[in-house]
């Protein structure tokens, strides 16, 4: 293809999973590559001409010389190469940009819906894929990017009716060609810190993800959204969804919606917004469709490690929440048990957040643990703090079970012991998910 081919390429961060199926979508259209990345070194997925180190800095163009440089979402634009790379004038991509750049060459032009925003990207995504999925006239439907397949592999494979298209702040840091037809901004809260200069920046790459659309696609943010400055200069039509009004007018198919969860109505309200965005663009009637999209919302299972319903177990419900790393991921978990008894098991990496407005207030009770247990204890006034989440949990079970009321709990009333920890797991896990995994487990083996 034109553009690219016997262009050389440098791929950064080129042995991570966007970074391989980068590798193989370059190759296949006749691009010369050289890779660099700081993990790995060699067993790259193509024939390349180079294989670097990003931390060389601008000699890796001096060795390599380059037409284009093209990064993983996962390298941090402040290594001195994209410096350099712009100083010589090479121009830099992102991933999923490239990728999308490459699939419009290609002809191919799928509706594509895009979601950012600090919390609930992949929920909502999966959700809408769902729905979509089920729908009575069927497309051909693919989640991917931040979700866990690159955009370049799904180009590789094969492009479907409808793409969504999940975007992490990383990923829209540099945007000159994505341009989704209907996307929106969920949240935006204090995430990635160690990233960004400030919260405008962070949002400011959270804007991009309507940066390049045209006149008649959408972007939708809550009504509350703090950031107008950085969506003013967009050109596509820019909607405040005001939740609490939409609402009302979609009962059914919130009502629909088994996954618990306050704040997974709002994301599936996101959802109904940018469907009849689809519909309506495309002629399709929403009544016609009414029943398919309750029947769809209804069979979503939800995505594990989020408000998972792990057992009820001696009158006691167990939540595995592990993917909210973020304080306010787990307040939104808090308050989705308001009026029942719930046990809290807070910690992980001490990411200096701010966990005040967890003091413990008669209804739920906090268990620190990990590298941020002290510091979660000091915030929370909590009794103790303890080494790990084993600890943590068997100190829950057994008060959840000396304080169980004498005679059975009402239906939805029953105490909750919910692990929805505010911070990364890192400091004793390698992520999120092991750490899901190690509660399920102390869950099964409990009595
Ligand atoms: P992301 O992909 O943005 O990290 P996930 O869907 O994986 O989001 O959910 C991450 C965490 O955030 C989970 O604990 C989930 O329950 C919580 N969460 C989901 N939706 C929202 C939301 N709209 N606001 C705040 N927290 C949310």
């Amino acid at each position: 293809m034109g553009f690219l081919e016997k262009k050389k390429v440098l791929i950064l961060g080129a042995m991570g999973r966007s970074g391989m199926s980068l590798q193989e979508l370059l190759f296949d259209l006749g691009a010369r590559i050289g890779i660099a990345d700081q993990k790995s070194q060699g067993d790259p997925a193509v024939p390349v001409e180079a294989d670097l180190r990003p931390d060389q800095g601008s000699s890796i163009l001096d060795i390599f010389e380059p037409d284009f440089v093209v990064t993983a979402p996962g390298v941090p634009l402040s290594l001195p190469i994209f410096d350099a790379a712009r100083g010589r004038g090479i121009p830099v991509y992102g991933e999923l940009d490239l990728a999308f750049h490459v699939m419009e060459e290609q002809g191919k032009k799928p509706y594509v819906f895009a979601v950012t925003g600090t919390d609930g990207k992949s929920t909502t995504v999966s959700l809408l894929e769902h729905i979509l999925l089920n729908l009575p006239f069927a497309p051909s439907v693919i989640a991917c990017g931040n979700i866990g397949l690159p955009l370049a592999q799904v180009v590789l494979d094969g492009v479907p009716d409808l793409l969504v298209v999940e975007c992490s702040s990383f990923q829209l840091e540099m945007v000159e060609y994505f341009h989704p037809d209907t996307a929106c901004i969920l949240n935006v809260a204090p995430a990635h810190m160690d990233r960004y200069d400030s919260m405008d920046d962070y949002a400011l790459a959270k804007a991009n993800i309507g940066r390049k659309q045209g006149s008649q696609d959408l972007l939708i943010i809550a009504e509350d959204f703090p950031y107008l400055d950085e969506l003013s200069s967009l050109f596509g039509r820019l909607e405040r969804l005001d939740l609490q009004s939409f609402a009302p007018g979609h009962k059914e198919l919130l009502d629909s919606l088994k996954i618990p969860g306050e704040h997974n109505r709002w994301n599936l309200l996101f959802c109904i917004r940018m469907l009849q965005d689809y519909f309506f663009r495309n002629g399709i009637d929403w009544n016609e469709n009414l029943q398919a999209l309750k029947q769809a919302i209804s069979t979503f299972p939800g995505l594990p490690h989020r408000m998972e319903v792990v057992a009820e177990k001696g009158g006691i419900l167990f939540i595995n929440d592990s993917k909210a790393t973020t304080v306010q991921s787990a307040r939104m978990a808090l308050n989705s048990f308001s009026g029942r008894p719930v046990y809290l098991l807070m910690g992980g990496l001490d990411k200096k957040g701010d966990f005040t407005s967890f003091h413990g207030d008669g209804n739920h009770t906090v268990y620190p643990f990990g590298e941020a247990g002290p510091m979660i204890q000091e915030q929370t006034a909590a009794r103790h703090f303890f080494p790990d989440l084993n600890a943590a949990f068997r100190a829950a079970c057994e008060d959840a079970a000396r304080n169980l009321p004498a005679l059975a709990p009402s239906e939805g009333r029953s105490p909750v012991i919910l692990l929805s920890p505010g911070c990364p797991s890192q400091d004793q896990y390698k992520n999120y998910e092991e750490r899901g995994r190690h509660f399920r487990e102390l869950v099964e083996e409990w009595r």
